[in-house]
């Protein structure tokens, strides 16, 4: 169980990502940069008094996951452009963590995406099974004539820790593992126009603390200790790494990191088919009346 405190800092977390939804609904338009997108939300997080739990995360079209503004990122918005927009924030390890899809044109793989979601979250309560979740959200997506993809999930949530210990697949499954009563978990379908599967890609622009190990260059030792302390343990991309590091020396210092197993890297996941994904996120408290921490 979560104690008052514990359920009051999640809801901050999500107040916080739930105000940027809407703010952001209303204000990007086509011709804006994903890299301004990115800085305002993550300047947002930290003027608000959280912390983000990884970078904005912008996938456009039949990228899905992972991708995040480059150093000197040029891409903008653009008409018709399926635009997802992932992002966590944290007050002291409570994690918010939440994503809608922008589109300038109406869209039936968001609405779509959204449905699902909603469906997911219906039936949610005390006891709830994996498998009812996954069922609930795949039939959704199915209902409104689309496939989603298979190989990324919502999951569990634990403090410091936004995968928690278990995962819930947006396609039915036989998992019968109930939620208790304040455990937390995201749920987030990615819905393609039919059942899609996602490989990894260039680029590796996020990156995550995996241990401490001896490291040779200067550079490696500031970047793993921004990661560990700095980052909390949480993803950083290589733009946030500039004000310490020039870009050159931190593509050495990460080949350096990641070669000894002391970073993880997290490629673009995409449709190699060249597919739109839409995606909604949302994260919820388990109780008899669920908490949706991340909506206003
Ligand atoms: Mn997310
Ligand atoms: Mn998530």
């Amino acid at each position: 169980m979560l104690s008052e405190e514990e359920v009051s800092k999640y809801k901050e977390a999500g107040k916080i990502v739930a105000r940027l939804r809407e703010d952001m609904l209303k204000s990007i338009k086509p011709g804006q940069h994903l890299l301004d997108i990115a800085n305002k939300i993550e300047d947002t997080v930290f003027k608000a008094g959280a912390r983000p739990a990884f970078p904005v995360n912008i996938g456009v079209n039949e990228a899905a996951a992972h991708y995040t503004p480059q150093i000197a990122d040029t891409k903008v918005v653009n008409e018709g452009d399926l635009v997802k927009i992932d992002m966590g924030a944290h007050i002291d390890g409570y994690l918010a963590d939440m994503a809608f899809t922008y589109c300038s044109e109406k869209s039936p793989l968001i609405d779509a995406a959204e449905k699902a979601l909603k469906a997911g979250i219906s039936v949610i309560r005390p006891g709830v099974s994996i498998s009812e979740i996954s069922a609930a959200i795949h039939d959704a997506i199915e209902t409104s004539g689309f496939g989603p993809v298979v190989n990324l999930s919502g999951h569990g949530i634990g403090r410091y820790n936004f995968h928690g210990d278990f995962s819930v697949p947006n396609v039915r499954n036989t998992n019968e593992k109930a939620l208790k009563e304040g455990e937390v978990l995201a749920l987030e379908p990615f819905v393609c126009e039919s059942s899609a599967h996602v490989d990894e890609s260039e680029p590796v622009e996020i990156f995550q603390f995996a241990q401490s190990k001896p490291v040779r260059s200067i550079d490696a030792r500031k970047i793993l200790s921004l990661a560990e302390k700095e980052y909390g343990g949480f993803p950083f991309p290589r733009r946030w790494l500039v004000k310490h590091v020039s870009p050159f020396k931190i593509k050495m210092a990460l080949l350096e990191l990641e070669k000894v197993g002391a970073v993880t890297k997290y490629p673009v996941l995409k449709d190699m088919q060249g597919r739109k994904i839409a995606q909604a996120e949302d994260t919820i408290i388990v109780a008899d009346k669920p908490i949706v921490t991340t909506r206003i």
